[in-house]
């Protein structure tokens, strides 16, 4: 007999995480793989985080402290606000369904740019909440189609700054703009996974200083990315003491571990190691967008990104190409039907994607154009 689980399932899409090295030499026999799927930092982590959660390990016999005490008057420091306007937990992957299991009723409204990180979606329908996607602008954030997707029963705008998988961004005013517009009832949640990485100078970096007008705004970070802990798990928010209160009650209680936390706190500190990802990743990113600049543009679109990863469209499908360049041994991701993400990785592996993407390229050329089939 089959028993019926929660119809809310049918409807929640399921995530599909970017292949792993070992996956993809197992069905290709590809050696040498390099994966540029994930977003995760080229570098590893620092060695001053490894050295930290080394030094834990003997008190990994007990519970850790759920309230991640240090890492959090740390935080409270780094970020200039009170402890209780932070909540830590075990990566943003937890913090989201937390979210939403403290804050969605079924029929509740969630509002979201159509591209962008599919775990919102997850964490709202889940909930039984609806989930509207407002069509990109030319793959930006539609701010002003967001502010009038907005109803009486709205609950959330979901906001990630930079993008993922687009890679562009929301600037300061136009930010400070949507806050004034939107109804203080609506919880606004920005996520800044990628905030270090950016180098536009209108990237809202002092969004803390907003949380004393906008109650309603929940900033969400991790150290996933520029800090190279993806593995470790770890991330926060910052908002509003209620809402830290709120989404404390519906959090797993011990998963962030002391290896995570102490990690996590080694990093904070390690200024040197965050130069030299951001030395690495804006080399990295001017070298492929020059590169990708010099294809023809007729058949593809490169956008520029303020983060770790830039995002292509081209009119070929992009099942092929994805497959192709798994052969030659890089895996990138695919997105909807024609877009591909990569994630900016070392020198070396930066080359042999281009060298690699040029030749895929070229082969679609001729399967799709002197052939005479359209893409
Ligand atoms: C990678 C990523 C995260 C990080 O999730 P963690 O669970 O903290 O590793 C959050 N938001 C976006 C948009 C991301 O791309």
């Amino acid at each position: 007999m089959k028993i019926p689980y929660r119809s809310a399932l049918d409807t929640t899409p399921e995530y599909i995480p970017g292949k792993s090295i070992d996956e993809v030499i197992g069905q290709y026999g590809a050696r040498d793989v390099i994966k540029l799927a994930s977003n995760e930092n080229a570098l590893g982590p620092p060695q001053s985080s490894i050295a930290a959660a080394a030094k834990v390990l003997k008190t990994m016999g007990r519970y850790p402290d759920p309230y991640s005490s240090k890492l959090k008057s740390q935080l409270a420091q780094h970020d200039g606000l009170p402890e209780n306007n932070i909540l830590i937990s075990h990566g943003l992957e937890e913090m989201i369904p937390a979210l939403c299991r403290a804050y969605i009723n079924p029929g509740d409204i969630s509002i979201q740019p159509e591209l962008t990180f599919i775990k919102y979606e997850i964490g709202v329908k889940i909930m039984e909440g609806v989930c509207i996607k407002v069509p990109m602008k030319n793959f930006e954030i539609d701010m002003d189609g967001l502010l009038n997707a907005v109803t009486e029963d709205t609950k959330i705008v979901w906001l990630c700054n930079p993008n993922n998988p687009t890679g562009t961004y929301i600037g300061e005013k136009q930010l400070v703009d949507f806050l004034s517009k939107i109804p203080e009832n609506v919880l606004v949640v920005h996520d800044e996974t990628y905030r270090e990485f950016t180098t536009a100078p209108d990237y809202p970096r002092k969004t803390v200083e907003l949380l004393k007008n906008y109650q309603n705004l929940i900033l969400m970070r991790s150290f996933s990315k520029a800090y190279g802990l993806a593995g470790f798990r770890c991330g926060y928010m910052l908002a509003d003491a209620e809402i830290v209160r709120q989404v404390m009650k519906v959090r797993e209680i011990f998963s962030v571990s002391e290896i995570a936390a102490a990690a996590a706190s080694a990093a904070l500190e390690d200024t040197l190691y965050l130069e030299q990802v951001l030395d690495v990743i804006h080399q990295g990113k001017d070298y492929l967008m020059k590169q990708l600049r010099t294809l023809p543009g007729r058949y593809i679109t490169v956008k520029d990104t303020q983060a770790n990863f830039i995002y292509i469209e081209t009119s070929y499908a992009n099942t092929y190409i994805f497959e192709e360049m798994q052969k030659k041994g890089v895996i990138i991701r695919p997105i909807g039907s024609h877009g591909l993400r990569v994630t900016i990785g070392l020198y070396q592996e930066n080359i042999r994607f281009i060298e690699s993407f040029k030749s895929v390229l070229k082969d679609c050329e001729h399967i799709y154009h002197k052939s005479g089939a359209t893409a």
